[in-house]
């Protein structure tokens, strides 16, 4: 994730995944429908319809936490009027048993549950708040829906395909890298791959290009109506072949770029704390103001969300797969998902001569004068470990800062090793081969692993760096 701080001041950011999970019954297809015709309301009207579910299914979960935010959000918070039905239309008895569970009695009687969703844009809340990025919102003229927002998953069922339709304006444009059938429904193998697949409603512009054999598209809801796809395209597709390049094949097959670019207005009456990205396996969504989304710093976010295609969606660890989404468990291996990555959005430019060598060390000095004003004293891992906790959030910058500059030094010592035949554009690249999307590391062998496939000074930098607190081997 990339968020733009406004409490800090500074370009905040935040991390990612995802992936498939608990066990189930193969056979039970969820079926969600989604009612956003008459907006007015300002609420998502959902029914979600099932068959052939068991006691052991009783409970329906909303997230507390989603891939990629490192917060406690509990979307349960935004649920109202929660019903269960059978297939007689006669209401079942369901509970509110926590912030973000319903138990459901009779479960194998159920046929439907219905309920209604507030968006989290304009909600009444005092703590947790939820970033634009990763909430959602019901606007006169466009709609952001992250599904984890809208959608839960019944207990022990998260595994499951699901179905999903969605009931919107039929003079709107939807972007989303959801696939859709022959009857209209989106689908997706699992609730975990639904979670991970946002949707941006709206009067949208659309763009699009090819990054090596991957089809890239931009959709775009800008308040400006001068800033297009086709606008946000043109000043993103060198950034794009650079990191097409830097990859060398490709990942996914598909890829979007959600953009939904607000006016002021907007930001103030939703007392919006911040602005930013949020990256998903085969899309990212932005949510920014309208003006200045032509910029380079927006390239550059889109440059670092782009790249998770390679950690933590290909690489990461078996921490967040399958991820937890209702119990934050943190992985001490953020340094990788967005320390790398921003080393990689950086240096891909440099090797692309996107930006010069001078410019590559002047975006290090502003790393590390950001870096020098937050917490020394607490390691890479240690940082990750405690990223949910209030300390964990407010130093969470130093991964974009301090993990940027540590995974340079890394590629730097792997070449010195190596008589510079062997950086750390390599060893990520061989890992990503050995592991994958549906193949975790495992979470306490992970610096082990690198060690192994590197040298064995390796495990001196590690320890001094990333598990470590000794100060960075540079000189200003
Ligand atoms: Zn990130």
């Amino acid at each position: 994730m990339k968020k733009l701080c406004l409490i800090l001041s500074v370009l905040f950011l935040a991390g990612c995944s995802t992936q498939e999970t608990t066990i189930g019954k193969s056979s039970t297809k969820i079926v969600y429908n989604i009612d956003v015709t008459n907006y007015e309301d300002d609420l998502f009207h959902v029914t979600v319809f099932v068959d052939g579910l068991s006691e052991e299914n009783n409970i329906y979960n909303m997230p507390a936490t989603v891939p990629g935010t490192y917060d406690v959000l509990n979307f349960g918070r935004f649920v109202k009027t929660f019903k269960a039905f059978d297939k007689n239309g006669n209401e079942l008895a369901s509970e509110h048993i926590s912030v973000n569970q319903w138990k459901i009695s009779n479960t194998d009687k159920l046929a439907k549950i219905t309920y209604d969703v507030e968006d989290t844009f304009d909600a009444d809340i005092t703590e947790d708040d939820v970033m634009p990025m990763g909430g959602t919102g019901i606007e006169n003229d466009f709609i952001v829906m992250n599904t984890f927002g809208v959608l839960g998953f019944f207990e022990g069922l998260q595994s499951n395909p699901v179905e999903l339709k969605i009931d919107y304006n039929s003079n709107w444009t939807i972007g989303t890298s959801l696939n859709v059938n022959d009857q209209g429904y989106y689908i997706a193998e699992t609730y975990d791959r639904l979670a991970d697949s946002p949707v941006l409603l709206g009067d949208l512009t659309v763009a699009s290009t090819m990054v090596n054999d991957i089809k890239v598209g931009v959709y775009v809801y800008s308040a400006d109506t001068s800033i297009t796809a086709d606008k946000i395209l043109k000043i993103a597709d060198e950034v794009l072949q650079s990191a097409g390049n830097f990859i060398g094949y490709s990942p996914v097959k598909n890829y979007n770029f959600l953009f939904c670019l607000m006016d002021m207005e907007t930001f103030t009456r939703n007392n919006f704390h911040g602005a930013g990205a949020l990256e998903h396996s085969y899309s990212s969504l932005y949510t920014y103001p309208a003006r200045g989304s032509l910029s380079n710093s927006r390239r550059d976010a889109m440059a670092h969300e782009f790249m998770h295609i390679l950690t933590p969606l290909n690489l990461h660890s078996n921490i967040i797969q399958p991820f937890n989404f209702m119990i934050p468990t943190a992985s001490e291996h953020i340094w990788l998902y967005e320390g790398v990555t921003e080393w990689v959005s950086d240096i891909m430019q440099l090797r692309s001569k996107l930006i010069t060598t001078d410019e590559y060390f002047e975006r290090f000095s502003q790393k590390l004068n950001i870096s020098d004003r937050l917490n020394q004293d607490i390691s890479l891992t240690q940082l990750s470990r405690e990223v949910y906790s209030d300390q964990g959030i407010m130093d969470f910058i130093n991964f974009y800062n301090k993990g940027a500059v540590t995974a340079a030094l890394l590629d730097i010592r792997l070449l010195e090793l190596s008589n510079g035949t062997r950086g750390l554009r390599e060893v990520l690249l061989e890992l990503l081969k050995k592991y994958g999307k549906y193949k975790p590391f495992l979470e306490n062998e992970f610096f082990e692993i690198i060690v192994n496939i590197t040298y064995p000074e390796i495990e001196q930098f590690i320890n001094d760096y990333i598990k470590g607190t000794k100060p960075l081997p540079f000189v200003k």
